[in-house]
């Protein structure tokens, strides 16, 4: 079947021995795995990825020389992306391109750019290629194969069901009772009552109707369970600060567990692109930061339980418990609280109704791809939400910013501005703001309020908001000290009343010696991956401080 023959690599160079240099390096290197396609110009590298297209195979990276007479490499890149939005793109450039090939990276979203000559292609060529494959590899699984979940669009439980998924990196495929006709002969053949969806057909064929998360991760065996009684450090939370801490923790020889509620990443998991993180000039999406995060931890050696809640922690003695509901619970030496925040609901009439049903909170991944052609609204206009409108302009025919203040410069990076200013289709409503969400059973239109209290109507097919975070601190009430918003005080702050040591807080520890916190969780923090990433690493080195003296 056509459908299974080996991924593309399109190669496009208009000089005959650098073509076919770059072709039999490829080759040599990953042609087990994929053929390697050759063109000698933009336009005929287009066309074959419309042939390619055609025979419904897939394509999983362009590789294109910078310098091409008739259309630059670039240039190609530009169309080739409305063929094929999902494949992987690399621009071979010389020394002097260098500056074309950066710009390239916001024009092009080119994922990486690789200097002529790459000699030897072991260490300049052949990583470069096997990562960007490995990322196109799982995107391309994920939507592809294994569980088959059937619903409709606008429920709350296809929706909460779907994010599931798509955060755990589950391989997936979503199918719309409404849109799609193999969705409905799959109900009918699984033999599920309408008013029983959504349905997940798992891969041993398996019929789960009207799953929770919870149920669909036990059949689905992806919560892990403890191997240890007692460990180093339980780590709470699995975004970049748990992650990081996961990773030096195991790394440093310590037993260590992290506990996620829902799915490695937290917050960052969710960003479309983060740009501004150290070491990925061409930006990375939450979802593969994840995952590159939580495979090395895992490597490392630390343990990953996943859809756990963490209730509470308790002191005893030297010890420290981290309860897990039920009567589980994980015994350990130290604690990290890595719980990071969550958005705020906006607290307007009809909102809470229709959460899921077209309205939703920072879930622009999932459902991105479902507004093709139609009218989105984004509230917020700190950077989550340019980010989001920045995508969802990718598929939306209109995206509409509704932004409580003057303008976006006071919250938002100059670099997202720019990128938003340069979008036809995105609008920008300043000193305006959502004050009614109305819809039958699904979310139709905002009742919005502007400039000088004026109220109007917008007809809106889907709502994404991003209005500021609360902290997940309240399990930890009475205690650790908190600020008055919930978030954990931390080292000279946390010395209280009750502080029973001798020595001044460790600058990350809390008020309970040995349990420490990191990132967004903590009072006055950075909220940004790269201080959660660098909180969750130095947490480590002050809980061997700690072990020392213990
Ligand atoms: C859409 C979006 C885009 C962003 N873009 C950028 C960007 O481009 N650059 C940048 O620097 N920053 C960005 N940020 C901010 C950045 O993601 C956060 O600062 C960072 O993720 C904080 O990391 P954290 O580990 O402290 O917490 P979080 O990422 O909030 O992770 C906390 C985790 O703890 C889990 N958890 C909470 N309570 C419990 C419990 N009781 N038991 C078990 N698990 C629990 C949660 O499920 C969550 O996974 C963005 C944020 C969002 C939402």
């Amino acid at each position: 079947m056509a459908s299974e023959r080996r991924p593309a690599i399109v190669v496009v160079d208009d000089e005959p021995a650098v073509l076919a240099a770059v072709s039999r390096d490829l080759r040599r290197g990953f042609g087990e795995r994929f053929r390697i396609l050759r063109a000698s110009s933009g336009s005929e590298a287009l066309d074959l990825l419309r042939e390619v297209r055609g025979r419904g195979e897939q394509i999983a990276l362009l590789i294109a020389d910078q310098r091409m007479p008739g259309m630059a490499g670039t240039e190609y890149l530009i169309a080739a992306r409305e063929i094929v939005p999902d494949a992987k793109r690399v621009l071979l450039t010389a020394y002097a391109d260098t500056e074309a090939a950066i710009a390239a990276i916001n024009e092009v979203s080119l994922d990486y750019y690789l200097l002529k000559p790459w000699d030897p292609p072991e260490e300049q060529l052949f990583p470069v290629v096997e990562d960007l494959l490995t990322t196109w590899t799982a995107g391309a699984a994920l939507e592809s194969g294994g569980v088959r979940l059937i619903g409709h669009r606008f429920s709350r439980e296809s929706h909460e069901l779907r994010d599931f998924l798509a955060r755990n990196r589950v391989p997936a495929r979503w199918l719309d009772i409404e849109r799609d006709a193999e969705a409905r002969e799959l109900r009918h053949v699984a033999d599920v009552d309408p008013e029983r969806l959504p349905v997940a057909i798992l891969e041993d064929g398996s019929v789960l109707e009207r799953p929770t998360v919870a149920e669909l991760a036990e059949r689905l065996g992806i919560s892990g369970q403890p191997t240890s009684d007692h460990y180093d450090l339980v780590i709470v939370g699995g975004g970049p600060a748990g992650l990081a801490a996961a990773v030096y923790g195991a790394s440093e020889g310590l037993r260590t567990v992290m506990v996620e509620r829902e799915a490695p990443g937290g917050q960052a998991g969710q960003s479309s692109r983060i740009e501004n993180y150290l070491g990925f000039p061409s930006g990375v999406s939450g979802s593969d930061l994840a995952r590159r995060a939580t495979d090395q931890a895992r490597r490392l050696g630390a343990e990953l339980l996943t859809v756990r809640d963490a209730v509470g922690v308790r002191p005893e003695g030297a010890g420290r418990f981290v309860d897990l509901g039920g009567d589980e619970s994980l015994s350990a030496n130290t604690v990290l609280i890595a719980s990071g925040v969550s958005y705020r609901q906006l607290d307007a009439p009809g909102f809470a109704d229709l959460t899921g049903a077209g309205v939703y909170y920072g879930a622009a991944l999932t459902e991105a791809r479902s507004c093709s052609e139609q009218h989105v609204v984004v509230i917020g206009g700190a950077n989550s939400a340019g980010q989001a409108a920045v995508q969802l302009s990718e598929f939306a025919s209109k995206v509409t910013m509704l932004v409580r203040g003057p303008s976006l410069a006071q919250s938002m990076s100059h670099y997202l501005i720019e990128q938003i200013a340069n979008l036809a289709n995105v609008e920008v409503l300043t000193e305006t703001r959502a004050v009614a969400a109305s819809g039958n059973g699904r979310l139709e239109g905002l009742r919005i309020q502007g400039p000088g209290d004026a109220e109007s109507e917008l007809e809106v097919d889907a709502c994404f908001v991003f209005i500021g975070a609360s902290p997940h601190t309240g399990w930890l009430e009475g205690i650790v000290a908190r600020d008055d918003k919930g978030f954990i005080l931390a080292g000279s702050d946390a010395r209280g009343d009750g502080w029973p040591l001798q020595r001044d807080p460790y600058v990350l520890e809390t008020s309970v010696p040995g349990i420490f916190v990191a990132g967004d969780a903590r009072a006055r923090s950075v909220k940004r991956v790269a201080s959660a990433v660098g909180e969750g690493s130095m947490a480590v080195s002050l809980i061997h401080r700690y072990l020392d003296d213990m």
